[in-house]
């Protein structure tokens, strides 16, 4: 899963890109509102956490633009004003939540991960292809009842591939929902991550559901 904060409070954006990393969500930051709806419509987040005071284009106006283009991520708004005209004006614009600071991370995650579960709203809570087992709200991964323990790439490449079975998922794919903007292109470290799971979720099975789609990418699916 994919996040863009733009926050012009560079303490405050980086203490949340560093917490939402920490629960394995792959995250760009920018300080600018101008510069964050570019990013906006041109990545395909999966969510948006945006501050309504931001230089050169206010959160609001972000947010209108990129509901104008028919962008219907999921939009966190965070703001200091507490005033009900704010947060009103927030939704009209075609927020999902409302964030006012200062607010606890426990908090923000949480809105958060109830926003990318309303988001994906065809995917069910618990994933599961044959016997892996993927529990999204603990992040704990089992395949025919063994615990198996993935670092957080690891989980949200397998997260990914998860919400996707049965679909051909190609390296930019997999890039621009698993990896954030510091991404090298050039480098086969999808790849190495993708074997990095092999050797945790197939090695030594009979079946297996990591598959590679010659001269396009991977799939996950039972057979
Ligand atoms: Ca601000």
């Amino acid at each position: 899963m994919r996040v863009l904060v733009i926050e012009d409070e560079t303490k405050v954006g980086s203490f949340i890109k560093r917490a939402l990393e920490e629960e394995s969500y792959a995250v760009d930051f920018c300080e600018d509102g101008a510069k964050g709806l570019e990013m906006a419509l041109a990545i395909n987040y999966d969510l948006l956490v945006v501050d309504v005071m931001l230089p050169s284009m206010s959160g609001l106006d972000v947010l209108k633009n990129i509901r104008r283009e028919r962008i219907h991520t999921p939009v966190l708004i965070l703001s200091a004003q507490s005033q009900i005209d704010q947060r009103v004006k927030g939704l009209d614009a075609g927020a999902d939540d409302y964030l006012t600071k200062p607010f606890a991370i426990d908090e923000l995650l949480a809105r958060v991960r109830a926003l990318l579960r309303r988001g994906a709203s065809e995917s069910p809570g618990i994933l599961q292809v044959d016997d892996l087992i993927l529990n999204p709200a603990t992040r704990d991964v089992t395949r025919g009842g063994q615990r198996i323990d993935l670092t957080l790439k690891e989980y949200a490449l397998l997260e990914y591939l998860m919400r996707h079975t049965g679909r051909v998922l190609t390296r930019p794919m997999i890039s621009e929902h698993v990896w954030n903007q510091d991404f090298d292109t050039f480098t086969n470290v999808i790849d190495v991550y993708v074997n990095y799971l092999r050797n945790k979720i197939d090695r030594g099975r009979s079946k297996k559901l990591i598959h590679t789609i010659r001269g396009s990418g991977y799939m996950l699916k039972a057979d």
